[in-house]
C-alpha cells in the first residue's frame, strides 16, 4: 500500500490551510525548493554555459518526459517535456493533421478547455487546408465519430465538471474510422491511472503544474505513439528538435522519434523544479491513488450534500465517470469560494457558477475533506457569500 502520510510530508504546505486546488496549481514539493536553489547557485552560478553538458540540462526534457511517461502508461523515450500545454496542443494537432490525408473535420467537444479550442481554431485557419472544427456535446462525441473525421481532439477530464471520457473506447472507435487521436491529459496525468500505450492513443499532451506539482508555469509534455513518431512532420520546428542541433545546417531535418517535437531552449529552472517534483511519485501506486481519490471525493460529496442543500452537484455521481475533482454549482459560487478561502479552504471558481475542488491524495486526507465540508456549511448557513468583500472579482478566479 502506498504511504500517503509519507508523501504528504514531502510537501511544504502552509499551516492551517486545506488545499483543494492542486488540480489548478500543485503545492511546493520540498525537493523542488532545494533543487531550484541548487540549480541556481551551483549549476547556473558556477558552471555557467558548461551546465548544458555537465549539469545534464540538455537531456532534461527527455529525463522529465520519461518520469511523466511512467505515470501515463507511455514507454520510455515516447514523451518529452517542454513548452506549455497550449503550444504542445498546436504541435500535436498540426502533426496529427499531417498524417490524416484529405479529411476535413477535427472533432472536439464543448467540455473542452477553451485554450484547446482557440488553438485548434487558429491552427486550422493558419494551415488553410479547409479544415473545420466540429464541437459537439461530450455525450455526443462517440456518435459523431465517422469517416469524415481527420482528428479526434479531446480532453479526457472536463475541467469544469470532472466528467471522464473513456479514452480506450473512443480511441478504438476513432482509429477504426481512420481518424488520428489527440488527448489532452491536463487533468488526468497524476490524477488517475492513464494507459496511453494500452489505449493505443496517437498523440497526448498534458500539464506540468497541476497534479504533477512542477510549479507555476512549469513545462508541459507531449507524447507521440512510438510507431508514429518517425512519420510525423512538425509544423513548429526548431533547432532543439533538429537531428543535429549543433551542426547548424541551414535545412531542417527532424530528430528521431518524439524528440522532433522539441522546439527551442528548455526553461531549465522550471524544468528542474518539475524534475524534482516528479520524484514524489516514487513508490506511489496509481491504483492506490485512484482508490484514495475516490474515497476522498465520495466522502466530500456525502458531507457537502448532507450539510449544504444550497449546493447542486455538477460532477457525475458515479466515481468511475469522474476524474479527481468534484464541482458544485451555486449562483453566487465566486463569492462563496472567496468566503471559503478566507476561512482556510482553498478551491477555485469556474464561470458561470462552478465551485471546484480537487482531490490529491499525495497531500490531502480525510480530515481535510471533512473540514472543507464544515467550512462550506458555515459559508452557506451564515450567508458569508453575501458579504461585499467576497464579491470583488480578481483577475484569476
Ligand atoms: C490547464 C489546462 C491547459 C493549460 O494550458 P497552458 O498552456 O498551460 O496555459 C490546457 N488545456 C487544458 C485541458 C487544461 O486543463
Amino acid at each position: 500500500m502506498t504511504d500517503f502520510d509519507a508523501t504528504r510530508a514531502l510537501f511544504d504546505l502552509p499551516e492551517g490551510i486545506v488545499y483543494l486546488d492542486g488540480n489548478s496549481l500543485g503545492p511546493l514539493p520540498r525537493a523542488s525548493r532545494e533543487r531550484v536553489a541548487r540549480e541556481v547557485a551551483q549549476s547556473w552560478g558556477t558552471l555557467l554555459i558548461r551546465g548544458w553538458n555537465e549539469a545534464g540540462w540538455m537531456d532534461l526534457p527527455q529525463v522529465v518526459g520519461d518520469k511523466i511517461g511512467r505515470l501515463v502508461g507511455a514507454p520510455a523515450g515516447s514523451v518529452v517535456a517542454g513548452d506549455s500545454t497550449s503550444v504542445n496542443l498546436f504541435k500535436a494537432l498540426t502533426a496529427a493533421l499531417s498524417l490524416s490525408g484529405e479529411r476535413k473535420v477535427v472533432l472536439s467537444d464543448s467540455g473542452n478547455f477553451p485554450t484547446d479550442l482557440y488553438v485548434a481554431q487558429q491552427a486550422l485557419a493558419a494551415l488553410g487546408r479547409g479544415h473545420d472544427l466540429k464541437i459537439v456535446a461530450p455525450e455526443a462525441v462517440e456518435g459523431a465519430i465517422d469517416e469524415t473525421v481527420a482528428v479526434l481532439m479531446l480532453t479526457q477530464v472536463d475541467y469544469r465538471t470532472g466528467r471522464l471520457h473513456d479514452m480506450a473506447a473512443l480511441t478504438a472507435k476513432a482509429q477504426a474510422a481512420g481518424a488520428v487521436t489527440v488527448w489532452d491529459l491536463a487533468h488526468s496525468a497524476g490524477a488517475l491511472p492513464v494507459d496511453l500505450a494500452g489505449a493505443g492513443a496517437d498523440f497526448a499532451i498534458g500539464c506540468g503544474y497541476k497534479y504533477l506539482n512542477g510549479g507555476p508555469g512549469a513545462p508541459a509534455f507531449i507524447y507521440v505513439r512510438p510507431g508514429l513518431a518517425d512519420r510525423v512532420s512538425p509544423a513548429l520546428a526548431g533547432w532543439m528538435g533538429h537531428a543535429a542541433p549543433f551542426a547548424f545546417d541551414l535545412g531542417y531535418a527532424p530528430a528521431e522519434g518524439v524528440n522532433r517535437m522539441r522546439v527551442g531552449t528548455p526553461p531549465i529552472l522550471s524544468m528542474a523544479s518539475l524534475d524534482a517534483a516528479l520524484d514524489v511519485w516514487d513508490g506511489v501506486s496509481m491504483a492506490d491513488l485512484r482508490t484514495r481519490s475516490i474515497e476522498l471525493s465520495e466522502t466530500f460529496i456525502a458531507e457537502v450534500e448532507a450539510r449544504c442543500p444550497q449546493l447542486t452537484l455538477a460532477s457525475p455521481r458515479d466515481p468511475e465517470r469522474r476524474g479527481s475533482q468534484v464541482s458544485f454549482a451555486f449562483p453566487e459560487g465566486y463569492a462563496a469560494m472567496q468566503a471559503a478561502i478566507a476561512n482556510g479552504v482553498v478551491g477555485d471558481f469556474r464561470a458561470p457558477d462552478i465551485m471546484r475542488f480537487g482531490f490529491t491524495p499525495l497531500y490531502v486526507g480525510r480530515a481535510d475533506v471533512v473540514r472543507a465540508a464544515e467550512t462550506l456549511e458555515r459559508v452557506m448557513g451564515e450567508r458569508l457569500w453575501d458579504r461585499p468583500e467576497f464579491k470583488q472579482r480578481a483577475k484569476v478566479t
